[in-house]
């Protein structure tokens, strides 16, 4: 199908968005592409539809999913291994792309929680990614191929003006076509579950345990002990932790990260070394990832002020719990990305699964923002929050120049919209 589908584009993966555009467009050439978007009076490109806001809302939406087929793109995916790098049509997820990174023996740095997101929407709104020294997933990009409101065809790489902005675009800049990121030899990994940490002992040693392994994932649903501790290690790197992780031992089952959920969804444990794409993510291809029904939230902020920042959190742990499916604490890298959470700044992340109450949820959240506030908290872009435009541009330096880029490659203000007038660029 190449012109506009007679349904209209319907609801986000967890059902709790409806979208309000009325057309889903799925061109199958560049050409279709740039005159659908040159066309439109409010436009966005959707992904995998894995956010749980309005971010991707517009009146006219577009699908690329049609335009990275291999029909309509035959050299899609093309793995450079002098550069290191791999380039492909930005409908990708990432459980398409590692299979094609896998024939070719190379490896992503990191990996996102699910492989069922696309790349591009992952990259738009800095999002995945985890470890002490990982960048998000979007710091790997190399270089954005992307359509302007004008129609114009754009390629911006790593060093131009500009391109630490055009990067994490929030879906404001254009239609993002085609991505090129860094790709490294192809390494294996061992991922361990470690149960029974107390919080006093996560306190206490919060940088060891979250550099204990090449990515760490802390779950908890905030009662007296920490359910869960991830540890993904690479076996080419010496094992930083034994048996023993502070108290904590090594699950002898397979786990799902909300406790008590059959783990078959999720990646192989036990220690046992298998390749990075099997690892990495804790969900497989395949499965419904997290719980389904479900909203999130997720805070990011500077990783010195993490114990502080659980500690607040603890004290709200009563409101939290009824509404609270698990909460991940993860650490991000500093980037240079000017939309980027993890801008200037290695972060610690505090990510709630919440059940599917939109009105439950916003009324814990605006006790999550008042104790957290002071941390100076950049909500994940992807995700519920409260705080507008207003509150978030002094958390980001670059914002000011973010805006001025958006009003340069999009000066008819297509792929602006409501929320992100609201939660970003500010009204006009
Ligand atoms: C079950 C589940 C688990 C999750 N776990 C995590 C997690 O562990 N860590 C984490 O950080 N996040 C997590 N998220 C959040 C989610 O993965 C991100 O919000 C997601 O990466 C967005 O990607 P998407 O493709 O779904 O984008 P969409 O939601 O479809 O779109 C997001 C934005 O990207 C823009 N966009 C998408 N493609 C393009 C393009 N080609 N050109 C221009 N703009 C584009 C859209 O216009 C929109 O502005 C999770 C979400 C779910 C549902």
């Amino acid at each position: 199908m190449t012109g506009p589908e007679a349904r209209s584009p319907g609801t986000n993966w967890a059902g709790t968005y409806r979208y309000r555009a009325e057309t889903l467009h799925r061109p199958s050439s560049l050409e279709q592409l740039q005159d659908v978007v040159a066309g439109a009076a409010s436009v966005h490109v959707l992904g995998s539809r894995h956010s749980f806001n309005a971010i991707a809302d517009a009146t006219e939406l577009i699908s690329l999913e049609a335009l990275h087929s291999e029909e309509a793109l035959p050299a899609g995916v093309v793995v450079d291994h002098d550069a290191r790098t791999v380039s492909f049509g930005a409908g990708l997820k990432y459980g398409e792309l590692v299979e094609r990174l896998g024939d070719e023996g190379v490896a992503l740095h990191n990996l996102a929680s699910l492989p069922h997101i696309s790349v591009a929407g992952a990259v738009a709104t800095a999002t995945h990614g985890s470890g002490v020294r990982n960048g998000n997933l979007a710091t790997a990009v190399a270089a954005v191929q992307l359509v302007t409101s004008g129609g114009e065809l754009l390629q911006f790489s790593r060093g131009d003006a500009d391109f630490d902005g055009v990067v994490v675009g929030l879906g404001a800049l254009g239609a993002v076509t085609r991505l090129t990121l860094d790709v490294e030899p192809a390494f294996e990994v061992r991922q361990r579950v470690f149960e029974g940490l107390s919080f006093e002992a996560l306190c206490e040693h919060f940088d060891e345990i979250v550099a204990s392994g090449y990515s760490v994932s802390v779950f908890t649903r905030w009662e007296d002990a920490i359910d869960q501790v991830w540890v993904k290690s690479r076996a080419d790197e010496p094992d930083l932790v034994d048996d023993d992780l502070f108290g904590a031992t090594p699950a002898t089952v397979d786990r799902h990260v909300i406790r008590g959920l059959d783990p078959t969804p999720c990646t192989p444990q036990l220690g046992r070394p298998g390749p990075w794409s099997d690892r990495l993510p804790h969900f497989r291809m395949g499965f419904t990832p997290s719980a389904g029904e479900e909203l999130q939230s997720e805070y990011l902020l500077a990783r010195t002020h993490a114990v502080e920042a659980i500690e607040a959190l603890r004290s709200l742990a009563e409101k939290i719990r009824p509404w609270l499916l698990v909460c991940e604490i993860r650490t991000v890298a500093a980037d240079r990305l000017w939309m980027s959470m993890n801008h200037g700044q290695d972060s610690v992340a505090f990510h709630f699964t919440w059940k599917p109450d939109q009105e439950a949820v916003e009324a814990v959240l605006e006790d999550v923002e008042g104790a957290l506030a002071r941390f100076g908290p950049r909500p994940h872009w992807g995700k519920v929050f409260l705080e507008g435009a207003a509150d978030l541009a002094p958390r980001y330096e670059r914002h000011a120049d973010f805006v001025g880029l958006a009003e340069r490659l999009d000066p008819r203000g297509a792929f602006r919209n409501e929320w992100l007038d609201a939660r970003v660029l500010g009204r006009r």
